[in-house]
């Protein structure tokens, strides 16, 4: 097989939020480095930062003026991450997260990134799920773009070699120990292979291997495998955000979409929360609260929606006409006082009405997508929309190889159980630039310079002729098998069987003439046994871990306080094992 040689200081792999700002981090710093940026689709247009879309993309920053203000207000913002992680995230990253907070979205502002202002020319924030005080900047439905675009227009300019439509194959390493280069896989199947002493990872989460999920397509946990294969730890796998997702669009019906509070029915067109509530105000309560708590979480009343939505098989958000009950006496007070503020009459209005008037860029979304809110249902289903864990970094983002880094939706500790809405794409800035930082120190001490790459066996390692007709039809099934069973619903029973049956897929699997996706079904596979095991080490229920035995929901345990459950690979075997998280 032909195999390319490519000589660099730094290989970055993903081009979305967190690695484009590794990227310009490190060509800002004037270091005179050889960078290769290395994107599975073209850059800008693949992954999640410049695909996603909810009622309003937020970004969390604790800026001079966020309330409750002072020097040190930036503590409250950790405390919130640590508090509503559940206990089972790193409370220096935590601090990192908000302490980096203010500078990373001064220097977005600077950047071009249009954030929506008040009347005093502040950035504007909004109070977001999981947080004491508002602290979500935006710029609409579309804030994840915006950094995107203006990110990549900051790289243009700068020397450095940017290779699209290429995929990360594996992490190559001294011993397992540190980094001495990785492989590729361009579009035409054809090898590469870059020697370089640092490998950043920024391939996003791997929302791929559910069938019910609102991530671009491409996003096969390739990151998490690579890592795997190479020895690196990963932390938290259990933790995956599932939400209530437009099917057509791909569209998080958080926020607004919540607040407006649309009829809740299910397939057979009953209002699915009047069997549970009798009381209206209630079932309005419970609805509202949902836009500030979207992803399913044990912590969150609202979880029910997400259960129901799992056992139909999805919902129907109507928003032509107002839920069983809906007048003002029944509204609770904090909603009406809500809807006064932002000047509507919620008696006099339909949800499309309500919707529109509190957030018309999303109504028009709908419309632009072929959904028309006034007069159509969103089918809607529990998506899968992030993964909190990753590959288990440091406080520079570093992962347990030496030159292996990690930032973004990849990396894993810095976000616990639960995340505050905003703090994913803040988590892209603050680490994607500690990341380049780390290196760039190294590279100025010339520490790490890679032994030459010993590339024989390399060829042979990625030849086969396994069937791709089987290979696709192991993945359909290991998606199916995911959504079924380790999404917003995990039993220990299930579990156990799909673990003996995932291990079985990863035995048979051999690499085929489509390199490409044999490399996504292996990544699948083992992201997807991090994530069976991660859930089969925590018997409770935690943030989105919803542990089932029966019908009945196992309560948080303390015994599992402070624990991490880290998965990494020995001897062609995931080991999972319990650590102690140090405060
Ligand atoms: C519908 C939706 C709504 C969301 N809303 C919010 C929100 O309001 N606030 C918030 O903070 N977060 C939100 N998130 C999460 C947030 O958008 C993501 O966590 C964040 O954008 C991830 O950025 P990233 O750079 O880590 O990864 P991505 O943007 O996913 O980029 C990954 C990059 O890696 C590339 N890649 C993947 N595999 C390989 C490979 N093998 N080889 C080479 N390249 C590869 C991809 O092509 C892409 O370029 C939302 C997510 C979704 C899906």
């Amino acid at each position: 097989m032909k195999i390319t040689r490519h000589g660099c200081d730094v290989l970055i792999v993903g081009g979305g939020a967190a690695g484009l700002k590794a990227a310009v981090t490190l060509l800002e710093g004037n270091l005179k480095i050889r960078l290769a940026l290395v994107v599975k689709g073209k850059l800008g247009r693949c992954g999640t930062t410049a695909n996603a879309v909810s009622d309003r993309m937020a970004f969390h920053a604790t800026m001079p003026y966020t309330p409750p203000g002072g020097r040190d207000n930036w503590m409250m913002h950790a405390r919130d991450i640590f508090e509503i992680g559940r206990r089972v995230s790193d409370r220096p990253q935590a601090g990192i997260l908000a302490k980096k907070s203010r500078e990373v979205t001064e220097y977005l502002c600077s950047i071009g990134v249009p954030f929506a202002r008040d009347g005093e020319g502040r950035v504007s924030q909004f109070l977001t799920d999981g947080s004491l005080y508002p602290r979500a900047c935006f710029t609409g439905p579309y804030t994840s773009w915006d950094i995107e675009k203006c990110l990549k227009k900051r790289l243009e300019g700068f020397d450095f070699d940017l290779y699209e439509e290429m995929m990360l194959a594996d992490i190559l390493t001294v011993s397992g120990r540190k980094v001495s280069g990785a492989v590729c896989v361009d579009r035409g199947g054809n090898l590469h292979l870059f020697e370089t002493p640092f490998v950043v990872i920024a391939t996003g989460g791997a929302g791929g291997i559910y069938l019910d999920n609102c991530y671009p397509s491409g996003m096969t946990g390739d990151g998490y495998g690579a890592a795997l294969m190479c020895g690196a730890e990963l932390v938290n796998m259990e933790f995956i955000q599932f939400g209530i997702c437009s099917r057509r669009l791909k569209v998080a019906c958080s926020g607004s979409l919540m607040r407006s509070v649309p009829r809740i029915l299910d397939r057979d067109g009953r209002e699915v929360l009047r069997g549970i509530y009798e009381n209206p105000s209630d079932i309005f309560r419970v609805v509202f609260r949902k836009g500030a708590s979207w992803p399913v979480s044990n912590e969150e009343e609202s979880r029910i929606l997400d259960i129901i939505s799992h056992r139909e098989g999805g919902l129907f958000l109507d928003y032509t006409s107002n839920p069983s009950g809906w007048n003002r006496s029944n509204i609770p007070g904090d909603m009406m006082k809500w809807y006064s503020e932002k000047g509507l009459k919620p008696d006099d209005e339909r949800p499309w009405e309500r919707l529109k008037l509190i957030n018309p860029q999303i109504y028009h979304h709908f419309y632009k997508g072929g959904i028309d809110l006034s007069r159509e249902m969103v089918d809607a289903f529990s998506a899968a929309q992030h993964f909190q864990g990753g590959i288990k970094i440091d406080p520079w983002g570093e992962s347990s190889v030496r030159g292996l880094f990690a930032c973004g939706e990849s990396a894993g500790g810095q976000h616990g159980a639960n995340r505050p809405g905003g703090n994913a794409l803040l988590d892209t800035q603050v680490f994607g630039g500690r990341v380049a930082s780390r290196i760039a120190s190294r590279l100025k001490r010339r520490t790490g310079i890679p032994a030459p790459v010993d590339g024989r066996g390399i060829g042979e390692a990625y030849s086969g002729s396994f069937s791709r007709e089987e290979l696709k039809s192991i993945l359909d099934d290991v998606k199916k098998s995911m959504s079924l069973n380790v999404s917003v619903y995990r039993e220990e029973k299930s579990l156990a069987r799909l673990e003996a049956e995932m291990k079985a897929r990863l035995e048979r699997i051999r690499p085929s003439s489509d390199l490409r996706l044999y490399l996504e079904v292996r990544n699948s596979i083992l992201t997807s046994l991090a994530v069976i095991k991660g859930c089969l080490g925590r018997d409770e229920s935690r943030g989105p871990h919803l542990m089932w035995a029966g019908e009945v929901l196992i309560p948080s345990k303390k015994r599992f306080d402070n624990i991490y459950l880290i998965h990494r690979m020995e001897n062609g075997r995931i080991v999972t094992s319990v650590r102690r998280i140090q405060e």
